[in-house]
């Protein structure tokens, strides 16, 4: 019953912004998306090499890109966010993370449309050539399935894990070659591939630190040396560190957000979902703690996209009446 009201009120909060949304234009902001893995097609997600978190194909990618340009939206860098953007604008920021090398399969559409993109990339898994954990997982449990609540507990679990204890994890459970990849589709870019795809103006490397570390399980000083050694590992891959960070699980508290302004950040991004509203002193929005949209690749394209936009909650202000 609760279930039931909780989505009849889902459907009636998406009929009203959408309405909101056809009755006049959205106020300003900056909206960034966060993407992983992207498939070069259907068949590939299917083949089960790689966890498919979002699903995104590259049909859907594009799609998605096409929609933010017909819709007037001006895509950024992080380096034009540092600048500072226009008070009346309309501004996309695309990222990728991880340093997936499938994520190669964007620059043709970044190319065609004449945007930018910036790449957080865990620098530890690119230089070893290490698999993804939860890929590890993922194609383990395909093969010996645990009932839904044991496989939400597992991935629980691993997220509140430094990384030498994920890696223990794997090896223990998966066996010796959980750490390695199995193909094209779930690697890693290698150290000259990252290069040569980085030399692309439409290319921005970001910090995605050096294990993929979830910084709030670390202790401040090896929190630190995660986001520093990241820095370093990209000087010495592409000659510059980034001016910008992905916290990894989106997990940042007071102690990373210092952290990462210690380590030549500038920009940071999580995982909340919420436009970035502009300009952004007027409305608080911290450019190291900014909000990130995921895109569903078996949902609806432009009804998502739609809902990204809009700046009407239902949800949003009965929890206000509630607390009020
Ligand atoms: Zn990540």
């Amino acid at each position: 019953m609760a279930f039931a009201w909780r989505s009849a009120l889902d459907r009636l909060d998406e009929r009203l912004a959408l309405a909101r949304l056809a009755a006049g234009p959205e106020r300003p902001a900056l909206l960034a998306f966060m993407f992983h893995v992207l498939f070069e097609d259907e068949a590939a997600m299917n083949r089960h090499e790689v966890d498919p978190q979002q699903r995104i194909t590259v049909r859907v990618f594009e799609q998605f890109v096409a929609y933010f340009v017909a819709h007037g939206y001006t895509f950024v860098a992080p380096a034009d966010v540092l600048r500072g953007l226009d008070p009346a604008g309309k501004y996309a920021l695309l990222t990728f993370d991880d340093g997936y090398y499938n994520n190669r399969l964007a620059l043709p559409i970044l190319q065609r449309y004449g945007v930018p993109a910036t790449f957080f990339i865990s620098t530890h898994h690119v230089e070893a050539g290490q698999a993804f954990w939860w890929d590890a997982v993922y194609r383990h449990r395909h093969r010996h399935p645990l009932p839904p609540a044991a496989q939400q507990a597992e991935y629980a679990h691993l997220k509140q894990l430094r990384h030498p204890e994920v890696d223990h994890y794997l090896v223990d459970h998966f066996g010796a070659g959980a750490l390695q990849p199995v193909g094209d589709l779930d690697r890693p870019f290698t150290p000259t591939e990252l290069q040569e795809f980085a030399r692309a103006p439409e290319v921005i490397l970001g910090n995605h630190t050096h294990h993929h570390a979830v910084l709030t399980n670390y202790a401040p000083a090896a929190a630190k040396y995660e986001l520093a050694a990241c820095q370093q590992a990209l000087v010495r891959l592409v000659g510059a560190p980034a001016s910008a960070v992905a916290y990894p699980n989106g997990n940042a508290s007071a102690a990373v957000r210092a952290a990462a302004v210690g380590a030549g950040l500038h920009l940071g991004a999580t995982v909340q979902a919420g436009k970035n509203y502009l300009p952004f002193d007027r409305y608080g929005v911290d450019v190291l703690l900014l909000n990130r949209f995921l895109l569903w690749g078996d949902q609806d394209v432009a009804r998502q996209c739609a809902l990204f936009r809009t700046d009407f909650h239902l949800k949003q202000l009965l929890r206000f009446w509630r607390r009020a």
